[in-house]
């Protein structure tokens, strides 16, 4: 059985002062959640959001880490840097940061293994753009990304949970049906040579979340937009 996984990526959003506000309303709120609750704000949170979630059954994570551990990378944050901040986890492959900042299945590949080296729990995404689906391709673009950034692991892929978040649902309001979702889900877990959590992403919101959660092979949901509102987290948490 895999433990539902509720992972809120809240981009570029929030200050430190409204991460600690955000917290004082959220960590009561799903205190008695049985699922896994993790919270990616922007770095300059990280500790806001560490002190504010100490004691609760809330994790923290990052959005995104470079590879190497330290050295003359201006702007750049390590592996050990996040988990030294107190993030247990970290997102990688945002399809944001493959649009917009040019990352690859092969940086993808090597920010995990990074993340994995530093003790860190990767969120590893991929997902086809609205193009790709219609022109019938998101199994194969699904393999690419997979086959590319994740499959060797090796060993390892036990330890990562994916993202399925097609492009054309993120951040759009347009969520991808339990079905389609599912479809895409089955597709990966056929993939995987191990048990891994599959999660959805893409406008999940308190009223459509328990449709995609009643999907066998969905197994949690990586959330931006839903994450930012406390109460509205909080509902999708506790779904
Ligand atoms: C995301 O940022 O990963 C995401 C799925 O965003 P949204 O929920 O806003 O579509």
């Amino acid at each position: 059985m895999r433990k539902p996984l509720l992972a809120g990526n809240w981009k570029m959003y929030k200050t430190p002062a409204e991460t600690k506000e955000f917290f004082s309303v959220f960590v009561p709120l799903v205190s008695a959640s049985a699922h896994d609750v993790v919270i990616c704000p922007p770095f300059i949170d990280i500790a806001a959001a560490v002190e504010a979630t100490a004691g609760s059954n809330v994790e923290i994570g990052g959005q995104n880490l470079y590879w190497k551990n330290e050295g003359a990378f201006t702007g750049e944050i390590s592996g050990p840097m996040l988990l030294a901040s107190g993030a247990k986890w970290v997102i990688i492959g945002h399809s944001e940061r493959r649009q917009f900042f040019g990352e690859t299945d092969a940086t993808v590949l090597d920010r995990t293994k990074a993340a994995l080296a530093a003790g860190l729990k990767p969120i590893v995404c991929v997902g086809e753009t609205l193009a790709e689906r219609e022109a019938g391709q998101t199994e194969s673009v699904l393999k690419t990304q997979f086959d590319g950034g994740i499959l060797p692991l090796g060993d390892d892929l036990a330890k990562i949970v994916i993202a399925y978040e097609p492009v054309w649902a993120i951040g759009t309001g347009k969520v991808a049906t339990p079905e389609m979702a599912q479809a895409a889900h089955a597709y990966l877990r056929s993939l995987l040579p191990v048990d891994v959590r599959i999660l959805y992403g893409g406008s999940v919101k308190p009223d459509n979340v328990t449709g995609l959660m009643s999907q066998p092979d969905i197994d949690g949901a990586l959330v931006g937009g839903a994450s930012l509102d406390a109460a509205s987290f909080g509902k999708v948490v506790n779904f």
